[in-house]
Formats: structure tokens, C-alpha cells, sequence
């Protein structure tokens, strides 16, 4: 598939997506009748479609159309010590500063002149009395302190100290752990990975941006276990991959880049990382990261669980701690994503069309049938047509206004093809297929409508 560019995003993009998928059912704020609860998130019907077939998509490519790639589903909650060996119960913090007059909290990086301080360099005595509060100005902003991002818990009946678990901020974890698991019993030799879908938590001092930044997100992350001499070769080879993935999906070429992380970025087991970023209404913002994670993971797992996760390179007769080649997306992020990238806008007579030009395995509905008039002798024939056509894929009925309104409608969702049933269709039980981005309109017989559309899209396989 040829990559699309990007025509002009309009300068309200941000707050039309908002809109939408509120207005169509894509995004809700949680709780919304309580007022709603800060950067929670919830998918509606159209959402949980479009959700299911961004991991579906994520998960064909990584398994199934692989040979090297397995997948795992493991739990969120896990041993407490996994935290400690990770690194996170030290290390998974951010700098947070309180302003004593306004109450405000802000990350560190987020008041204006703090940035001359490098990452992680502890903050000198009394720095903070030169800085103002962004909020309300004022000079009483506290010293920094470093908060954990990992929300806690309590297991069992008993809220102490040795009952305390805590909500996966990431889920790769849950890979490590499994290594052995997944290699004795797929009976696999090096190279190979692991691929997840899961939830984590974050409990970010500032979220924000809609969904692309929340507490509770899900990743879709794969795990590539491979030889220390090879980490480099499959870095370049899975950067590249990604990037083709979401070219392949018609994502906006000049939407999308590579930035490679400097020195001073890298985490400290790192040997390499790179994000893939979109060019976001708010900026170049990361989606994905690949990362060579050395055999920091798999060495500090032996360390802390006393078992040996060394393997025998039965080839090179050598033995060594595999290295782990990382490729993470945010769901939520791929899936914004892909929605801010469907948006176009294009004049129509005196109107104005929005299309959501999903590619159609991500769009939510595939096709509506739509009988012209509610008449009841259109019923029956556009009730047969629906029911050929869901049992291959989600069909939408809509019977209610114009013709012309529940085009508009199927075009605002992104159905890449409406089915109209006419009084015409009673007697030569043919129907018109109207496609959602040429707007072509086509006679196709009824026996082959469901052939037809299926085999449209087998070809994007
Ligand atoms: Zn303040």
C-alpha cells in the first residue's frame, strides 16, 4: 500500500476529534455524571470496536504472520519483588514540586526556568525560591521531592506494609518473568520474542492531551530475545518493521519520524532507543519506542529471584544472559493516532463532509445497509441484507432521516461502505454499494454483496 501525506489538519483538530468522539460514541470522560474523573477515559460502542481491531491488527502482525513471535497474557498484579528488581521502587519517579500558596502540583520540567537542570541531577538548596509558581506567580514553590508513579495496593484483608502490591506500570515485566516458561514449553531456541496486550498504570502528576496521556492505559508490547552480538542487527530490523506497520495503515508519511534518544535520555540500562512520533496537534509526541534493554532484565531477575535465566547457545556453544529488544505502543496513543490521522474535512455543495478515512480493518463498522425509505416493504429485504452481512463482519442498520444525512453520518465513522437498499432492489434484487472515499456508486446483486466486500478486504491482509 502506498503511504499517504497528509493534506493541511485544520487548526481545531484537536478540539473536532474531542467532539467527535464524544458526540459518535468513540471516547467518553469516565464518570461522567459524577463530573467526570481527571484523564480517565472511556471507550464507547465505537470505540471498543475501533480499540479491539487496533490490537487485533498489532497482534496478526507480531504473531501471527511471524514465526519468531509468541504471544503471553500475564497478570497485572505480580510479586512485589519484580518492582524491586526492575529498578521502579527506586527509580520510577518524577520530581514534583508543591506551590504553598495556590496548591498546585507540577512536575519538576514544567516550571519555566527549571529546565538549565539536567534530568536527574538533584536540585541545589534553595533554587526553587528564584522560580515562580506557573499558576499563580507567587515565589513559595517547595523543593522538590520524588514521588513513585506506581499506584499501590493492598493484597488480602490486611492493609500493611507486607501486603503491599502495586498496579503494573508497565507490562514487559510480565514477559521477563515468563522467559523461561515460554521458551522450555514452545520449545524455542534464540532469537525470539513475546508479545503482550495488556493495561498498566501510571499515576502521572500531570496527564493530559485526552487519551494520550493517562493513569490507566493499555501497552502492546513485544519482547525480542535474542544473542548480545545480534541486539544491534534486530534494533534496526524491528525499528524499521514498525515504521512500515504504520505506513501500511495509511498513516500520514509526513505525520510520522524517528527520534533517536541522546545520551543523556537513555535509561540507564539502555544501549539504544528510539521513538516513533506523530506529528500530534500538539506536537511531535512519541507513540512507540524500540529499545535495546541490554540483559539488564534478564540479569536482574536472576539476581533477585535466585534462578539461573542464562541461556545455552547451543550454535556458538556459548552462555550468556540474552539481550531484549524492545518494541512498545501505547494502544490508546496508536489508536489517537489513527483517529486524528482519518480526519479530513472536504467541501461539499454548501457543506462541509467529514470523513473518518480509517483504513477499513481498523474501521469500526464496514459496512451499513440502509433502505431508502422506512417503508415496510424495504424492511424485509434490508433485514436479509444486514444479516448476510454480519455474520462476516460488523454491519450498521440505519433506516432513520435522508439518504443524504445517513451518508454523512456512516462517513463521520468511518464505514468504508454504505449498501442502499431501493424499491428498485424488489425487483432485480440488486443493491447500490456507495464507496466512503471515491463516493462511487455501484449495482451489485444481492447473492454477491457479502463476496464482494469480503474479498475487498482479504486484499488488505
Ligand atoms: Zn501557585
Amino acid at each position: 500500500m502506498v503511504a499517504a501525506t497528509s493534506e493541511a489538519a485544520p487548526a481545531d483538530l484537536f478540539d473536532k476529534i474531542i467532539s467527535l468522539s464524544k458526540r459518535r460514541g468513540f471516547v467518553f470522560p469516565s464518570s461522567e455524571i459524577y463530573g467526570g474523573l481527571s484523564s480517565c477515559w472511556d471507550y464507547g460502542p465505537l470505540g471498543v470496536e475501533l480499540k479491539n481491531n487496533v490490537k487485533a491488527a498489532w497482534w496478526r502482525a507480531m504473531t501471527q504472520l511471524r514465526d519468531d513471535v509468541v504471544g503471553l497474557d500475564a497478570s497485572i498484579l505480580m510479586h512485589p519483588t519484580v518492582w524491586h528488581a526492575s529498578g521502579h521502587v527506586e527509580n520510577f519517579t518524577d520530581p514534583l514540586v508543591d506551590c504553598r500558596n495556590c496548591k498546585q502540583r507540577f512536575r519538576l520540567d514544567q516550571i519555566p526556568g527549571a529546565e538549565v537542570l539536567e534530568p536527574g541531577e538533584p536540585a541545589p538548596e534553595g533554587f526553587v525560591a528564584g522560580l515562580a509558581c506557573p499558576n499563580c506567580g507567587e515565589h513559595q514553590l517547595t523543593s522538590p521531592r520524588q514521588f513513585n508513579l506506581m499506584f499501590k495496593t493492598f493484597m488480602g484483608p490486611v492493609e500493611e506494609d507486607a501486603a503491599t502490591v502495586f498496579l503494573r506500570p508497565e507490562t514487559c515485566q510480565g514477559i521477563y518473568v515468563n522467559f523461561e516458561n515460554v521458551r522450555v514449553t514452545t520449545r524455542r531456541k534464540l532469537p525470539f520474542g513475546v508479545a503482550q496486550i495488556g493495561k498498566a498504570f501510571r499515576n502521572e502528576i500531570t496527564p493530559g492531551n485526552f487519551i494520550f496521556r493517562t493513569r490507566e492505559f493499555e501497552q502492546m508490547e513485544q519482547q525480542f530475545f535474542c544473542a548480545p552480538a545480534e541486539a544491534e542487527q534486530w534494533f534496526q530490523h524491528w525499528r524499521k518493521v514498525r515504521m512500515e506497520y504504520y505506513l501500511g495503515f495509511g498513516v500520514a508519511a509526513d505525520r510520522l519520524r524517528y527520534r533517536q534518544h541522546g545520551k543523556h535520555e537513555l535509561a540507564h540500562y539502555a544501549a539504544a532507543a528510539e521513538d516513533i512520533e506523530y506529528l500530534f496537534p500538539f506536537g511531535w509526541k512519541e507513540f512507540e519506542g524500540i529499545h535495546n534493554r541490554t540483559d539488564y532484565d534478564l540479569r536482574r531477575h536472576s539476581q533477585f529471584s535466585g534462578k539461573d535465566l542464562s541461556y545455552f547457545d547451543e550454535t556458538t556453544r556459548e552462555r550468556y544472559t540474552p539481550y531484549i529488544v524492545e518494541t512498545s505502543a501505547g494502544c490508546d496513543r496508536s489508536l489517537f493516532v489513527f483517529l486524528l490521522d482519518a480526519y479530513h474535512e472536504e467541501p461539499d455543495k454548501d457543506e462541509t463532509r467529514v470523513v473518518m478515512r480509517f483504513h477499513p480493518l481498523l474501521a469500526p463498522y464496514k459496512a451499513a445497509v440502509l433502505p431508502l425509505s422506512k417503508k415496510p416493504e424495504l424492511a424485509a429485504l434490508s433485514r436479509s441484507v444486514h444479516g448476510q452481512l454480519r455474520r462476516f463482519f460488523p454491519t450498521d442498520y440505519d433506516e432513520t432521516q435522508s439518504i443524504g444525512r445517513r451518508y454523512r453520518r456512516q462517513d463521520e465513522i468511518g464505514t468504508p461502505w454504505c449498501v442502499t437498499v431501493d424499491f428498485e432492489s424488489l425487483n432485480d434484487q440488486a443493491v447500490t454499494i456507495r464507496d466512503r472515499d471515491t463516493m462511487l456508486q455501484e449495482r451489485v446483486p444481492i447473492p454477491e454483496v457479502a463476496g464482494l466486500l469480503r474479498s475487498r478486504l482479504d486484499a488488505l491482509l
